[in-house]
């Protein structure tokens, strides 16, 4: 079997969105790529989380042909696909429709950083991207959702804000791996449910200032890096 390790990755990825209660039966799904040989290992589509096994993970290049697994891929596969092209570093994507990170993709609102929890995962607000048109859903829909993400980060390095609102659909993460990118899935549904409750009790609520957004983020992140014990990621 394929890169036994990656489907490993990928399918405990895939596990702990459902234990941190991101994914509503089956709608949710985590991949992640082995860059050397350019194959990716995907979530079957419409399988049961608690029967899922290694082997029944999807292995696909990076157009989409399945090189090994019987089963169907996930039907986003496409957009992992264009995520993985465009953003060269990253390693692992997740996508969940986790409720208020989802409330603020139908709201089509980016999320505000309003405090430290969102600076240290987060370099910026949470961008929303722009509705598809009607002939983008007509065809090649999934594709398209990926172009969407990636035209939303023309001016946003995509390491420093590692998720997305797809409007009026729900969230997208990534990270330099699988495992990562759900870690960040769930960061990102804690930070849209306090940004949430936080305008609730102040509507007039500002943005965290600069120099303590960079300070958070920057102590966790990039060359200073200087929070944590050296090369764990807590
Ligand atoms: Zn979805």
């Amino acid at each position: 079997m394929l890169l036994q390790n990656l489907r490993e990755q990928v399918l405990e990825a895939n596990l702990e969105l459902v234990r941190r209660g991101l994914v509503l039966y089956t709608f949710g799904n985590a991949s992640g790529i082995d860059r050397d040989q350019e194959l990716v290992a995907i979530k079957p589509s419409g399988v049961p989380y608690e029967k899922m096994k290694p082997a029944d993970l999807v292995i696909t290049d990076l157009k989409g042909k399945i090189v090994e697994g019987t089963l169907r891929p996930s039907s986003d596969l496409p957009t992992h696909l264009v995520l993985y092209r465009a953003f060269p570093k990253i390693g692992g994507v997740a996508h969940t429709h986790s409720e208020y990170a989802t409330a603020w993709a139908q709201a089509r609102k980016p999320i505000p950083c309003l405090g430290t929890t969102h600076a240290d995962s987060f370099h910026g607000p949470v961008p929303v991207t722009k509705s598809l048109s009607e002939k983008e859903i007509d065809a090649g829909y999934e594709e398209n959702t990926g172009h969407a993400i990636v035209r939303s980060f023309s001016s946003i390095d995509p390491a420093a804000v590692p998720v997305v609102l797809v409007a009026n659909h729900g969230p997208f993460a990534w990270g330099p791996d699988a495992a990562t990118a759900a870690h960040n899935a769930v960061i990102l549904e804690a930070v849209a449910r306090m940004a949430y409750l936080a305008l609730g009790i102040n509507g007039q609520a500002e943005p965290i200032k600069r120099a303590l957004h960079d300070k958070h983020f920057l102590r966790k992140h990039g060359a200073k890096a200087y929070y944590g014990q050296s090369g764990s990621k807590a």
